[in-house]
């Protein structure tokens, strides 16, 4: 009988090719950045046109021991015209990041492209890698990481050097972390090859931190899930996206910001029942957390006679709210511009300006409804 697989092969299907043994280290990577266990999946590697065999495991060799994660390549993908802009001579690094996330297999733990053409990203004029901070992608390119570039002979330990830097750097992103300012940290910005070069191969202990503690939540986690719902989300994938919240909720049903977002992406699914249900879960499981009673409200202010309900769900969110100030900027500018209650929109206003939000462009809109003293 043929066997339709799925999904992966089990490893009872397929002996494991020595290539997918434990890479053989050929580079020296700084104790401190050695992964200390192994990753909970692996990361999907995506060649965007045609990656020399020997640039691939390399990356393998640089995922192992930075992350202890076994990595996944996929097959190569011809990168679309649409990502090309003539009149730059360029790639554009936010579309090759959506082309990216489109591949990113469920299982993987992150994801990162690697291609050898030059790109930018919006305000740059070029960019060596680039990374969402929150949807696990990223990107580098070896076009100017090569000596070639540069007119000089090319020199293969400096190209390890600087792959190893612009990895740890865009899968650092891909962790939650920002550029940084210590001197030295792989994190720092960079604009130019020497500044990479100068660049310690290594993230300073609160970067560290950040890629330790995101590198123990696997994709199949409830948290892992739930983050991967909220990449799909941005994404404008509302059903994919509702489809993993439900699961995470399964997983973890005491926790009220699966539900919260779950209700959220079937509101993009314009499901408002079961939205509502999500929602009032959400609420129920909440403590401090106000999101759900302002989603409520938004949900109750848009049905006819709803305008009372909701006032009374947004002052419960703003109750639970850490950050009361923001809370009724947030409310005012829904009052002022989603349903046009500029009476409502004034009270929530004046809050804000009495708690001493000052906030420009608010105070303005306040002083043009008329919400100043
Ligand atoms: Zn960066
Ligand atoms: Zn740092």
């Amino acid at each position: 009988m043929r066997r339709r697989f799925l999904g992966d092969r089990t490893a009872a299907d397929t002996p494991l090719p020595l290539r997918r043994q434990r890479p053989r280290r050929r580079f020296y990577v700084p104790p401190p950045m050695r992964a200390t266990r192994r990753a909970p999946a692996p990361i999907a590697v995506q060649p965007l046109g045609a990656i020399a065999a020997t640039q691939l495991s390399f990356l393998e060799e640089v995922l192992w021991s930075l992350l202890g994660a076994r990595a996944t390549v996929l097959p190569a993908l011809e990168i679309p015209p649409s990502c090309w802009v003539a009149a730059r001579r360029q790639y554009d690094a936010d579309q090759l990041l959506d082309l990216v996330f489109s591949r990113m297999p469920l299982h993987a733990l992150r994801m990162i492209g690697v291609l050898n053409a030059d790109m930018f990203a919006q305000g740059r004029t070029f960019v060596f890698g680039y990374a969402h901070l929150r949807d696990g992608i990223g990107l580098y390119s070896l076009a100017r990481l090569e000596e070639t570039y540069y007119r000089r002979p090319a020199s293969d330990p400096l190209l390890r050097g600087r792959v190893f830097r612009a990895v740890a750097h865009e899968l650092g992103h891909t962790f939650g972390n920002p550029h940084c300012d210590v001197p030295h940290c792989v994190m720092r910005a960079v604009s130019h090859i020497e500044s990479l070069d100068a660049l310690a191969p290594s993230y300073c202990p609160t970067c560290l931190r950040r890629v330790r503690r995101g590198l123990v939540v696997g994709p199949s986690s409830a948290e892992g899930l739930f983050s991967r719902a909220g990449a799909l989300l941005r994404r404008h994938m509302p059903e994919r996206a509702a489809v993993l919240y439900r699961e995470a909720t399964q997983q973890a049903p005491l926790e009220p910001r699966y539900h919260n977002d779950l209700g959220v992406a079937l509101l993009s699914l314009a499901d408002r029942t079961r939205a509502r249900v999500a929602f009032l879960r959400a609420a129920e499981l909440a403590g401090q957390f106000p999101h759900p009673y302002y989603n409520l409200g938004i949900l109750y202010r848009e049905e006819t006679g709803g305008a009372e309900a909701a006032e009374a769900c947004f002052r419960e969110g703003l109750a639970r709210d850490p950050d009361p100030i923001a809370g009724h900027r947030y409310i005012a500018k829904l009052y002022d511009e989603l349903f046009g209650d500029a009476l409502r929109a004034r009270h929530h206003y004046r809050t804000y300006i009495e708690l001493g939000g000052s906030e420009v462009e608010v105070v303005e809109r306040a002083r043009a409804l008329g919400a100043c003293h």
